[in-house]
């Protein structure tokens, strides 16, 4: 969605709200693509001293599996919307992921929530912070408890068993 910012041009302290629903059901993240419900994005520009200031929140539902164990995970998640909408970019800050270009005085809504949402997003997708994964040998899920796997004997101490047993 386009959103044109042309009445707050003469306005300092004005703001115009928003609000836009996205599809990005197709957004891979490490082979998964957890968004599969809509993404709702809330908020406002503000004419900050002629300078634009987008602020807001965008809202959605994860599913997926989670990185380590596999479980089916569900999680609401919430990311805050900060960006600084430019008629050009200049060197200096080109860089910078929360500067956007005006395209003939209007924000492209879709393409900001649609950036700050995959930078927000966790690089891994846990079903919980702690998760403890599975066994790499038995594949039991470690969060039911442990399994009967023996650690592996660190090498070095091997070598010095031998050692001392001379
Ligand atoms: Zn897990
Ligand atoms: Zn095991």
């Amino acid at each position: 969605m386009l959103l044109n910012l042309s009445v707050l041009k003469d306005n300092p302290g004005g703001s115009i709200p928003f609000e836009v629903v996205l599809d990005l059901h197709e957004l891979a993240f490490g082979g998964c693509c957890p968004a599969t419900e809509p993404v709702t994005a809330v908020g406002e520009v503000r004419n900050t001293a002629g300078v634009y200031v987008l602020s807001g929140r965008v809202n959605t539902t994860l599913h997926g599996p989670c990185d380590r164990c596999a479980r089916d995970v569900v999680k609401p998640v919430e990311f805050p919307l900060h960006a600084v909408l430019v008629e050009e970019i200049s060197n200096d800050d080109g860089e910078d992921p929360w500067y956007f270009l005006l395209e003939d005085g209007c924000a492209d809504l879709d393409d900001i929530v649609t950036t700050t949402f995959v930078l927000s997003m966790d690089s891994k997708f846990l079903c919980k912070e702690d998760c403890k994964g599975l066994c790499c040998r038995c594949g039991k899920d470690l969060n039911d408890g442990p399994c009967g796997c023996q650690p592996d004997a660190d090498p070095r101490l091997a070598v010095l068993q031998q050692l001392l047993k001379k």
